[in-house]
């Protein structure tokens, strides 16, 4: 919930204020509501006839993959995306309004002069003018599935679904500066983290629609706007098509690498990482080694899907990151994530 500073400790980052100083100190994201943008764009491609069903299969018309019709589709999308984060926005000031009515003395500690304001507080004043300087995210997930269910193909891979996803989180902020406006609250828009959203959505439109191919047909979605984690392509390409969505997301993002190796061994590799994020305004970056060690005879390993001890058979302790976090013992993730951690392909 807090951030000490700039980036605290995950992606969630606290900056945007409309009722005082611009900092990350004594501040805090208040809530975050996360858009499902697959099913926007299922839907927007089901309405114009490019996504079918021929004898209980979803197909994509390929004859609608003209200008006009994708034109006409993505203005569909975009049009059902406007309502949804103004929807979202209403929704987090509901929230605000019963959250703001809570009293200083029902916080002794964060009213205490943690929270940029509180030192005025009485302790029978409600805390509405401390919370006002916190942020309320408007989150988003699956932009890659999304613009294959609009496009075929996603941002990873083709130039053109780069620059509707583009478009699309930059018209999610235009809306998102009309709601601050509206209810004079600092909104930002959140490359959302998605650990328990990512097989969760995905279960549910599975459910409504079932399986189209490259959008339902896996456990989960990929997160904000990632490209797909078993997409395999250098940094390099990583870096240039996640990392301008950085500006556009002041309510946090990450773009990070997967690595097969130990990189405390070769921190020549994290300086080429970090200046090719750099070079693309990565706002901040992670790097992702896997370390497996077995629990019976201490072998180690970094490979990403490693199940038993290859020398005693022992069921091994993985340690790797999942959304933020480096988690050891993978038996802990949800079944979304486990799906997509089985899914990743190294960078590197
Ligand atoms: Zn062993």
């Amino acid at each position: 919930m807090f951030s000490k500073d700039y980036n605290g400790l995950c992606r969630t980052r606290v900056y945007e204020n409309r009722y005082g100083e611009k900092t990350s100190i004594g501040r805090g994201n208040l809530s975050f509501t996360t858009i499902n943008l697959p099913k926007l764009a299922i839907e927007a491609a089901i309405e114009d006839g490019y996504l079918k069903q021929v004898d209980g299969v979803w197909q994509f018309d390929e004859s609608k993959l003209n200008q006009e019709d994708v034109m006409g589709r993505i203005a569909r999308f975009w049009s059902k995306l406007e309502g949804m984060v103004e929807l979202a926005g209403k929704q987090l000031d509901e929230r605000f309004q019963y959250q703001k009515t809570a009293l200083a003395k029902q916080f002794p500690l964060l009213m205490s002069g943690m929270w940029n304001g509180s030192e005025n507080l009485k302790p029978n004043d409600n805390i509405e003018p401390v919370l006002n300087q916190g942020t309320l995210g408007i989150g988003f997930i699956g932009l890659a599935e999304a613009l294959i269910s609009l496009l075929g193909r996603h941002h990873g891979e083709d130039k053109i679904a780069q620059a509707v996803g583009l478009k699309t989180v930059q018209l999610m902020n235009d809306v998102k500066n009309r709601v601050c406006d509206k209810y004079q609250h600092n909104y930002a828009i959140l490359a959302t983290p998605a650990e328990g959203l990512s097989g969760y959505f995905t279960r549910i439109d599975k459910k409504e629609f079932g399986e189209i191919p490259g959008v339902t047909d896996k456990d989960y979605y990929t997160n904000s706007n990632h490209v797909p984690v078993y997409y395999k392509c250098t940094p390099q390409h990583k870096a240039e098509i996640e990392c301008p969505y950085h500006k556009l997301t002041t309510g946090g993002h990450i773009f990070y690498v997967e690595v097969d190796a130990n990189m405390t061994k070769n921190p020549e590799a994290i300086d080429v990482i970090n200046k090719i994020a750099r070079e693309n305004d990565g706002g901040y970056i992670s790097i992702n080694h896997n370390q497996g060690r077995c629990p019976y005879c201490n072998y180690e390993s970094n490979e990403l899907n490693i199940d038993n001890c290859p020398h005693c058979g022992t069921k091994m302790d993985v340690l790797a990151r999942i959304t933020g976090y480096l988690v050891s013992t993978t038996d802990r993730w949800n079944s979304g994530k486990k799906a997509e951690l089985d899914d990743r392909v190294n960078h590197i």
